[in-house]
């Protein structure tokens, strides 16, 4: 069985002007098929996060074309773009930013803004996923209150309680304790069990090594995992 890519780079290239300019993506060919999970592997400055952010639409490439659900973003009206991702995609990035003075269990049920569900049932999903996370005794705690650590969880539960179809998220388990980066790829786990499209990039071979498809990423070039 075939199924359409969720996400196609076709010959992707991201030049960040300089001086110097920097090949950050250098000529990149990479499906991503619906249901999977790939990790993407490779040193720091290997252009993981460059990739990252053109497969969700955040960027533009410089050269080659980027189709996510088939559409070439190119083509897309930025209004669409930005519908696109608000729906679609659940995006878990490093510097996350949680609004202050705001509980843990406000700041993921803001998550589901986008989503025509009543407020109430928004705090319901959120003390499920917190509760996922590790959080659970921590729901009225607002972001000074957390730990580094829990502050993270809280964004990655908000990115994850929409339930997007794909998921991109840059290092979700830096900085985490085993207990609680085991808890979050789990979730992952789970999430893809159930029909999402992951893409995580990751330093922690450990945790690579236990997705079904790794990229590798050296200067702006992939050199494994291309193909599936
Ligand atoms: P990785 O995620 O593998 O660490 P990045 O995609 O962050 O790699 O960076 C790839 C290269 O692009 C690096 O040399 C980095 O310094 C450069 N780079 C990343 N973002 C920018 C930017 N906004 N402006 C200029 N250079 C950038």
């Amino acid at each position: 069985m075939t199924t359409a890519p969720v996400v196609e780079l076709e010959s992707v290239a991201k030049v960040y002007p300089g001086p110097p300019p920097v090949r950050a993506v250098d000529g990149v060919d990479l499906a991503v098929a619906a249901g999977e999970l790939v990790a993407v592997v490779g040193p720091s400055g290997s252009g993981k996060s460059t990739l990252l952010h053109l497969m969700g639409g955040l960027d533009r490439p410089t050269a080659g074309a980027v189709r996510i659900e088939g559409q070439d973003i190119a083509r897309l009206p930025d209004r669409r773009l930005a519908a696109l991702r608000a729906h679609r995609i659940g995006f878990v990035f490093q510097d996350f930013f949680l609004l202050d003075g705001v509980t843990a269990l406000d700041n993921v049920a803001q998550g589901l803004l986008y989503r025509r569900v009543p407020a109430r049932v928004r705090r319901e999903r959120a003390r499920t996923v917190l509760t996922r996370v590790g959080l659970g005794s921590r729901l009225g705690h607002v972001p000074a209150q957390l730990s580094g650590g829990e502050r993270q969880r809280v964004a990655i539960a908000r990115a994850l309680v929409g339930e997007p179809a794909f998921v991109l998220a840059d290092e979700p388990t830096g900085n985490l304790d085993t207990a609680s980066s085991d808890a979050i790829v789990a979730l992952l786990g789970e999430l893809n069990g159930a029909g999402a499209t992951i893409v995580v990039i990751t330093h922690d071979l450990e945790v690579a090594s236990r997705f079904p498809r790794r990229v590798e990423m050296r200067d702006g070039r992939i050199t494994a995992g291309a193909a599936r």
